[in-house]
């Protein structure tokens, strides 16, 4: 599918959903794909990117900004506590806050930065032992805790598990974000987004629609 068709399905789905259009943001999601596909969205204007690596992004976003302006980064993948400060330097937004000790780390080094991009708590809201976020019956005190440690927390991310109705997913972030007072919610991918729309997402993370299949990496 092109950019354009992607755009098209989401202000489509949008408007099925009674949403103003244009209140869904696309977000690319770049990782593992060459740069030439990369450069060719750029060159259609997009720029809002998502990297689920800190350490591909850093090896390819700096360049990136110098030949384009305004990009946006969002990092969204696990975060392990010793690459918070290069995620901070590098992005824009991060999705995946999803302990206390990444919370304190983030409190700090914005403190000391004297910024902090905006922060998406991840939810498990399918419970998976083996993926990151919080679990849905502790998400409210965490939010609770992150946002009295000053962080600009925007929203509640989620990935539904494989095989599993992603709209109940969906469902379940609104109905905990709502709660909290949270307005974004980052959720739907390249099989899902339109489902995310219609349920109120603010920022989609679409990957293999835009760019293809991703290149597996060599080695
Ligand atoms: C890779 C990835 C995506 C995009 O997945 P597609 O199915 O290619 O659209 C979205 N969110 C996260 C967290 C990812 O790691």
């Amino acid at each position: 599918m092109t950019l354009q068709d992607i755009n098209n399905r989401i202000r489509e789905a949008e408007a099925k959903a009674g949403r103003n259009q244009g209140e869904t943001t696309l977000i690319a999601v770049s990782k593992v794909q060459p740069n030439e596909r990369v450069e060719a969205i750029l060159e259609e204007g997009h720029r809002v990117f998502g990297e689920n690596r800190v350490q591909e992004a850093a090896g390819k976003w700096p360049q990136f900004r110098e030949a384009f302006d305004d990009i946006e980064l969002h990092i969204i993948g696990p975060l392990q506590t010793n690459k918070a400060r290069q995620a901070m330097e590098l992005a824009q937004a991060i999705h995946t806050l999803d302990r206390p000790k990444l919370a304190t780390t983030f409190a700090r080094i914005a403190q000391e930065m004297g910024s902090c991009p905006d922060l998406f708590i991840q939810v498990n809201t399918g419970e998976e032992p083996q993926k990151a976020g919080v679990l849905p019956a502790d998400a409210d005190s965490f939010i609770a805790e992150s946002i009295a440690l000053d962080l600009p927390v925007k929203g509640l991310m989620c990935i539904p598990p494989v095989g599993e109705e992603p709209s109940l997913h969906f469902a379940l972030l609104r109905k905990i974000a709502a709660r909290n007072g949270l307005k974004g919610l980052s959720m739907g991918m390249s099989g899902d987004f339109e489902r995310a729309v219609a349920l109120g997402a603010t920022h989609v993370r679409v990957g293999s629609a835009i760019f293809g299949d991703r290149v597996p990496p060599a080695g």
